[in-house]
């Protein structure tokens, strides 16, 4: 397993940056990322000051999902400047690797890149950082719970059995590691045809209700698998930037809230 982090790192506060929280799933392909973006969008909505860390390692989508993929420049500390997106900054992995080599880092070069991106970034004044962690919870993700002052920590899952059992094991990370679970969003919670707005329970809608409930943490909310939601998100314009008055807007506002 990972070793235990040095006591100077651990839980070692980000300058300038009021409160971290992160972005979590069991596994991958579940829409963390997705999540992860209108959330901070809703946030900064609010009147926050907020930032968007990318640290998604085997598959960062932020570049995408705001369509740009801009290497960072650097400030007169020779620390990257995060860049200015959607009034939000945004700092990703995918802006310092090439997308088409696939990643295949061992987990204390993963938790070392995270923690550069974190501590050796213009950050400015936040009042919170919203970070995509990696999928899965292996060595890198419970190091990184440890070593980031985590405020607290989001988990996405579909509502399909499989990815509640691995939400499961990322509320046990985190517990494990004495970080608060601020909930469970069930992502592609039901299936919403763009055409008629007819709804399917694909998936068996309410898994994650019913086990946020079991388990004792807030039930955030549920965002539907919607074509808008992937399109915008493909467009490089997230469905809070391409509609903000729309429903999914609206759900991911409700859930912002909450945080
Ligand atoms: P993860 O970060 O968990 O790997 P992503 O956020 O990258 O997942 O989402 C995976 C794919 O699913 C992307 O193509 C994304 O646009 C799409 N997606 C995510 N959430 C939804 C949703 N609620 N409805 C439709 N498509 C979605």
């Amino acid at each position: 397993g990972a070793g235990a982090p040095s006591p100077m790192s651990r839980q070692a506060a980000i300058p300038g940056v009021n409160a971290v929280i992160a972005v979590a799933s069991g596994k991958g392909g579940v829409g963390k990322s997705t999540t992860a973006i209108n959330l901070a969008l809703g946030l900064r909505e609010l009147g926050l000051r907020v930032g968007l860390l990318d640290a998604d390692i085997y598959g960062p989508s932020v570049p995408k999902l705001i369509g740009t993929s801009a290497r960072p420049e650097l400030d007169d500390n020779r620390r990257m400047v995060p860049l200015a997106k959607f009034g939000l900054a945004v700092m990703s992995i995918g802006f310092l690797i090439d997308p088409d080599s696939p990643v295949v880092w061992r987990a204390p070069m993963v938790v070392s890149a995270i923690t550069q991106m974190l501590r050796d970034v213009d950050w400015g004044e936040l009042d919170v950082l919203v970070v995509d962690m990696p999928p899965g919870t292996g060595d890198a993700q419970l190091t990184l719970a440890q070593n980031v002052p985590l405020r607290g920590a989001v988990i996405v899952s579909t509502p399909q059995d499989l990815a509640l059992i691995d939400a499961r094991r990322g509320l046990a990370m985190f517990t494990k590691v004495e970080v608060p679970v601020l909930g469970i969003v069930e992502n592609m919670s039901y299936f919403q045809c763009p055409h008629c707005g007819t709804r399917s329970d694909i998936f068996g809608h309410g898994g994650a209700r019913d086990e946020a409930e079991r388990l004792g943490v807030p039930f955030l909310g549920e965002i539907p698998l919607h074509m808008d939601i992937r399109a915008t998100s493909d467009a490089g314009t997230p469905v809070m930037v391409s509609d903000p008055q729309g429903v999914h807007a609206m759900a991911y506002r409700a859930i912002a809230v909450q945080l």
